[in-house]
């Protein structure tokens, strides 16, 4: 798996107080990072699934994960009642690496007067607040929202970007991990990064 070039640049030693993008150290103990490759791989407290409000499974990342936690995800999943967008609920990992895979229906995008913005940042903002609740350290995130749900990469990216920014300002994370399943992806998230440091 290839890592993020910002990443590669922490310093030695320093990494839990690295401040991805913004050259030099910081008082918050978190840090963002941007990966290309499978979130269903990662070793993380808490990989994100984009899923939708069925929570019962889809295509995409919400079918790779359910393919890699196995069908105990899927029951686990059928006793929760869904989740509205915006909303995030926690399920356990199973078969994954990652203990806890944290469910949430980004929006769909219908053009960006709809109130996309607004859900997808709520979505990211939910997400935090249950990976806190279940005391993640790190959490490896996918871009929500922005295969079959259309988002466009870049604005979505902002939103991600900034939410995470406030989930580790509000301490008890350690590592935020983007993980772009493609190039391209990945170079906006570090594009977003280093565009908008701090
Ligand atoms: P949504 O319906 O929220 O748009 P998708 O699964 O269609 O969800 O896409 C969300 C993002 O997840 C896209 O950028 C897609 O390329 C990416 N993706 C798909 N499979 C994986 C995977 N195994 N690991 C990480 N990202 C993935």
């Amino acid at each position: 798996m290839l890592r993020s070039a910002v990443r590669d640049a922490a310093p030695a030693g320093g990494r839990r107080r690295w401040r991805e993008g913004t050259g030099k150290r910081a008082g918050m103990t978190g840090r963002i990072t941007v990966v290309e490759g499978d979130i269903t791989e990662q070793d993380v407290d808490a990989i994100v699934n984009a899923a939708n409000p069925s929570l019962l499974g889809g295509g995409g990342v919400d079918g790779a994960i359910h393919r890699a936690a196995g069908p105990e995800l899927l029951a686990e999943c059928r006793t929760l009642g869904g989740a509205a967008t915006g909303e995030a609920k926690v399920t356990r990992g199973y078969r994954l690496r990652a203990r806890y895979v944290i469910h949430t229906p980004g929006p769909v995008w219908r053009g960006g007067r709809a109130g996309e913005p607004e859900l997808l940042a709520r979505s990211y903002a939910s997400c935090f607040a249950r990976a806190r609740e279940i005391g993640a350290r790190s959490v490896a995130l996918p871009a929500i929202s922005t295969g079959a749900y259309r988002f466009p990469i870049e604005a979505a990216t902002v939103i991600a970007v900034r939410e995470a920014r406030r989930a580790l300002d509000a301490g008890g994370l350690e590592e935020v991990r983007f993980v772009c399943f493609t190039r391209r992806d990945a170079d906006v998230y570090r594009r977003v990064l280093a565009a908008a440091p701090g």
